[in-house]
């Protein structure tokens, strides 16, 4: 599957927007990962030591099956063909340094290896998008626990929104918000993301 860009949602869940001392966001916060941050199963996730903490982000990826450009919410989940388990991996301290200074983040988020992602599986297998349960584990310790069901906005009003404004193409990437929980990645460390029914990715950490 051919993937354009990769759009991420930010504080999508109301506890993590809490844990990152943000009011819940009235219209869904919007930022890009670009694809050559991609990594599948197995790949190591590598990040400068210079760069700082780099947190990880258990995400739901919708993947888009065909184009989709101002497509009503009701309507907006048969544009979704696979979905997928995301790791959002954040270089924090970059970040935090750049929404102080108000400036984008987008380095923070960008950089090599920072997007691991599954094998999609089809939509149709999955039972309810609006109901699954997230989980990432650090060396076999649960992190981050959460539930679809949480989301502020959930995947038909995400589609709805950003195709209003930016025409997503087959294959693109809506990678959805994480749930609260996030923490620091160090050297060896092994992050495994799990979503029911969905799938697992399993990434070692590199430090260097
Ligand atoms: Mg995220």
């Amino acid at each position: 599957m051919n993937c354009t860009k990769i759009i991420c949602i930010g504080q999508n869940y109301r506890a993590h927007a809490k844990e990152m001392n943000a009011e819940p966001p009235s219209e869904p916060i919007i930022f890009l990962k670009p694809a050559s941050a991609l990594i599948s199963d197995g790949e190591n996730i590598e990040a400068r030591l210079d760069v700082g903490r780099v947190d990880h982000e258990v995400e739901l990826a919708l993947i888009m099956g065909r184009r989709a450009r101002q497509v009503a919410e009701e309507d907006a989940l048969e544009y979704i063909s696979h979905l997928a388990v995301f790791n959002d991996i954040t270089a924090r301290d970059i970040q935090s340094m750049a929404r102080k200074g108000g400036n984008p983040w987008a380095l923070a988020k960008s950089m090599d290896t920072f997007a691991p992602m599954s094998a999609p599986v089809p939509f149709s297998s999955v039972r309810d998008v609006h109901e699954l349960d997230l989980r990432l584990c650090v060396n076999g310790d649960v992190r981050q626990r959460g539930n679809t069901s949480h989301m502020i906005f959930p995947p038909e009003s995400l589609i709805a929104h950003i195709s209003r404004y930016i025409t997503l193409e087959e294959g693109d990437i809506i990678a959805t918000g994480t749930p609260e929980g996030v923490g620091p990645l160090n050297d060896g460390d092994v992050v495994t993301a799990e979503i029911s029914g969905v799938g697992k990715i399993s990434n070692r950490v590199r430090r260097y």
